[in-house]
């Protein structure tokens, strides 16, 4: 498995720090990462963040994350685990669960048109 740029919470409780020592242990696009420090404590969120304060700062997490240049392999690697907590990609938890079920459908969707397909091309 793949070391995270920024470290998944057990238990939402103290923002995790990005550790230096993470540098040797990264992956390839691990060594890009914007946050791989997060001082600020911005991409996941403390026990008890109130709406507002919660809303806030997943925004500035985005912010950081639209000038990252490893914005879509973070994603991905978010959607694939997936990871449940925490802002990746620029998205939020939330936000990966909706593109997930998207995923999901367009999968289903996929399968089915092409077994219908299938069906018709039997009966010739
Ligand atoms: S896209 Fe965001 S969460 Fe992912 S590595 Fe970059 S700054 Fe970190």
């Amino acid at each position: 498995m793949l070391p995270m740029p920024h470290q998944p919470l057990q238990v939402a409780a103290v923002p995790p720090q990005r550790s230096p020592a993470r540098e040797v242990q990264a992956g390839p696009w691990h060594t890009e990462a914007v946050c791989r420090r997060d001082e600020a404590g911005l991409f996941f969120a403390p026990s008890k963040e109130p709406t507002a304060a919660r809303l806030a700062r997943e925004e500035a997490a985005k912010r950081v994350c639209g000038r990252c240049p490893v914005m879509v392999d973070c994603r991905e690697h978010a959607l694939l685990q997936p990871e449940p907590y925490g802002v990746w990609g620029g998205l939020t938890a939330a936000e990966r669960r909706v593109v997930l079920a998207r995923r999901r459908r367009r999968e289903v969707e996929l399968r089915n048109a092409a077994s219908a397909a299938g069906r018709i091309a039997a009966a010739g």
